[in-house]
């Protein structure tokens, strides 16, 4: 019998060990020099102008809204196909949440279905403030094609790439922003690097930047020039909006710097995994999801669709998977059929694809440390449960 194999799992080396020991043993845990020095290697090797280090992309997520000025009577939309962190950031901020489908090959926004919505929604006055565009299993969204729809209706945009850092889009990193206002990243350690818990928002925007760095710190600002009234003293601060305790820990971002050194060759890695599983899985009616030519994806999931099965055949299949040791994943049921979002009006129905995509999806495992003859185990068990059922 095989151990459990994780759709997914984290990779600490003896290197990462030390680098936490070294936080641990140094004057700060918290509000040190690590997460500044965290926050310059994702600058730097993701190419963007500034990088903010919060506790979750949950939190970034929150913040990047926030920044952007998302409020009450405002409009956030993004993909029905997500973890349900890209919606709520809308709901946190009193926003209306809406989505739009997806394209059902790559499972990524729909740029055809978003341009006939921005068209609707422009005559019926309800136009978006902030799309979150989700870089689904690691490939980067049709990032020019929103970036010109952005620019006609005038609504800002954020790139969910929690599952993406070290992911390329037309010769850029994923993070550089260069179609987008902030990128997201998430270091949970199911994700490409962990620091345990752990998030980072990047962006171009200086004053963006400035706003997410205060709002993860109660509102805070402790540089005097940008008081708004005379310091009283050197132990000065003002607050000057509500802000939030988001910090990401020294220790956590100790880890995030070692972990950062491993980012290709994680990213290279999970490559091959996914070249090794296509080679494998081409004699059976399932068929990876369409990555573009434009994109590098870092493969934080390796999902494959089951193609003309019905909704048992795909709970079937999932079960007998499971029941071989293989931890499959659906990544995502859609967001707006959970019950949060049913009450808040949607329905089955709605976006026909996203729906579609969440009976005939599967994530395989995939990460760093999978074995080849894993990879063979479960593409051989995949095989079975679909000709079994
Ligand atoms: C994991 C994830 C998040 C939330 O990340 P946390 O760091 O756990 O808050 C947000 N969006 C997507 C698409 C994710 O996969």
């Amino acid at each position: 019998m095989n151990d459990y194999i994780p759709y997914g799992r984290q990779n600490i080396s003896e290197r990462d060990i030390r680098s936490v020991i070294k936080i641990l043993k140094s004057k700060y845990l918290t509000q040190g020099e690590a997460v500044p020095a965290f926050e310059d290697a994702v600058t730097r090797k993701v190419d963007a102008g500034y990088a903010v280090a919060v506790n979750s992309a949950t939190s970034a997520l929150h913040l990047g809204c926030l920044a952007l000025g998302l409020g009450n009577g405002d409009i956030l939309w993004t993909s029905p196909t997500t973890f349900v962190a890209s919606a709520n950031c809308g709901r946190y901020c009193n926003a209306t949440v809406d989505f739009v489908d997806i394209d059902l090959e790559s499972g990524l926004i729909c740029v055809d279905r978003l341009s006939e919505k921005l068209s609707a929604a422009e005559k019926a006055g309800r136009l978006p403030k902030v799309l979150v565009a989700v870089h689904l299993a690691g490939a980067s969204c049709d990032m020019v094609g929103i970036n010109r729809l952005s620019k006609q209706y005038g609504f800002r945009v954020i790139e969910d790439a929690s599952h993406a850092i070290g992911g390329r889009y037309r010769d850029r990193s994923i993070g550089s922003c260069e179609y987008s206002d902030l990128t997201v990243f998430s270091f949970h350690p199911v994700k490409i690097i962990t620091t345990g818990e752990g998030g980072m928002v990047t962006t171009n925007d200086q004053s963006l930047a400035d706003r997410v760095r205060r709002l993860r710190s109660h509102g805070i600002t402790k540089d005097p020039d940008s008081f708004k009234y005379d310091a009283p003293g050197a132990w000065s601060y003002e607050q000057q909006e509500l802000g939030f305790n988001y910090r990401m820990t020294d220790i956590q971002a100790g880890l995030g710097l070692s972990q950062l050194k491993d980012l290709d060759s994680f990213v290279e890695e999970r490559n091959r995994l996914a070249d090794l599983y296509r080679s494998l899985l081409t004699e059976i009616p399932v068929e990876p999801l369409k990555v573009s030519a434009e994109v590098r994806s870092s493969y934080h999931l390796a999902v494959i669709r089951v193609l003309n099965k019905s909704a048992q055949e795909h709970r079937a299949i999932f079960d007998f998977l499971r029941e071989r040791g293989i931890g499959v994943q659906l990544h995502y049921s859609p967001v707006h059929l959970q019950p949060y979002y049913r009450e808040l009006g949607f329905k089955a129905g709605d976006y026909p694809n996203a729906e579609t995509y969440a009976v005939s999806a599967i994530s395989l495992p995939i990460f760093p440390g999978l074995k080849n003859s894993e990879v063979e185990y479960v593409t051989k068990t995949l095989r079975e449960s679909i000709q079994d059922g």
